[in-house]
């Protein structure tokens, strides 16, 4: 486990490099990602699909992650993060706004939309050394959008151009999800085509579609393929742990001091693996169905920001004392 921790920080900090080198270079590179969408949907659809085994039965499915795909990359680039200074988001209507369970429950709630085996508490304030406002725990001042940001997981100027936080950590995650299997797909049943395009297999290249951009396309989706499965892999390790990118390193610290004085740190936002899960994608009862993570719909978190889940007969977490835990400066 030591090794995978390892590989995973490793390109976690090469991701951290990317992101500070290119900080100033934001819109270009998601103008950039928005070309290198498309051009890959093209070649994809014109130049594999056809030749593929079950085309018909598969072209569904490609569609949808294409869909998808497109969608959250959409919603995380436009959806912010969540500020500290504003007020509680209601849920959208309309066709892009995936439905809720209708429970005589959660139609009671307000703002705070989980209730049932879940303890919700109101989270502790502290004050901001940056922006001087009061903020609920789990938010961090972002030095870049000079904001408090609610449940702040990171900025990332490369591929969205602002924070991810409270409102579009889902669609970060569905995102690269999405990215991680498309790339794949490409990487894996390309493989004929980009021979072709080469000019090594003495067949004709006969699509509209530049055998430049297909290589082109196709080269950065067997890197991308490795790049993102293993970021994606770190990323729902750390939801199914219950911790934000922030947090992961902060608990660090946390469990050390702790084992030094011969305490135990727990993280009471920790409500086992599969809890995490369903909270970070709302799905359950008081929440959306299973199926609005195949769909590329658009979903309220299971909470307001001010509020979180917390294991029962937990206040804060255990291990950690009063004073001690880590400010934005320390980071
Ligand atoms: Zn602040
Ligand atoms: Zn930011």
């Amino acid at each position: 486990m030591s090794c995978a921790r390892f590989v995973f920080r490793c390109f976690r900090s090469l991701e951290r490099l990317g992101d500070r080198l290119t900080g100033a270079a934001g819109p270009v590179f998601v103008t950039l990602g928005i070309i290198l969408l498309s051009t890959g949907a093209i070649c994809f659809f014109e130049v594999i699909q056809p030749s593929m085994p079950l085309r018909w039965l598969l072209a569904p499915i490609c569609i949808l992650i294409v869909l998808n795909l497109s969608a959250h990359y959409f919603y995380v680039c436009t959806i912010s993060p969540g500020f500290v200074d504003e007020p509680p988001r209601m849920p959208g209507k309309g066709l892009l706004w995936a439905k809720k369970r209708q429970t005589a429950r959660n139609r009671a709630l307000a703002g705070v939309r989980w209730s049932e085996d879940v303890q919700l508490t109101r989270a502790s304030v502290s004050q901001c050394r940056r922006c001087a406002l009061m903020r609920p725990e789990r938010s961090h001042h972002c030095r870049i959008c000079n904001r408090c940001v609610l449940k702040y997981d990171h900025h990332c100027p490369v591929r969205i151009n602002q924070c991810v936080g409270l409102y579009n950590e889902r669609h970060f995650v569905l995102f690269l999800v999405y990215l991680s299997i498309a790339t794949l797909c490409y990487a894996i049943s390309g493989w004929p085509r980009a021979m072709d395009a080469l000019g090594w297999n003495d067949e004709p290249w006969t699509y509209y579609s530049p055998p430049v951009a297909f290589l082109l396309v196709y080269i950065l989706s067997v890197v991308l393929s490795l790049a993102v499965t293993i970021m994606v892999t770190w990323h729902i390790w750390g939801i199914a742990s219950g911790e934000t990118s922030v947090e992961s390193q902060d608990h660090e610290h946390y469990r050390k001091v702790a084992k030094d004085r011969g305490e135990t740190f727990i993280n009471s936002f920790d409500l086992g693996k599969r809890k995490n899960l369903e909270l970070f994608f709302n799905i359950g009862t008081d929440g959306y169905p299973l199926y609005t993570l195949l769909l590329p719909l658009k979903i309220e978190p299971y909470t307001d920001g001010r509020h979180w889940a917390r294991r029962a007969g937990f206040e804060r977490h255990p291990g950690v004392r009063e004073g001690e835990e880590l400010t934005d400066d320390d980071e």
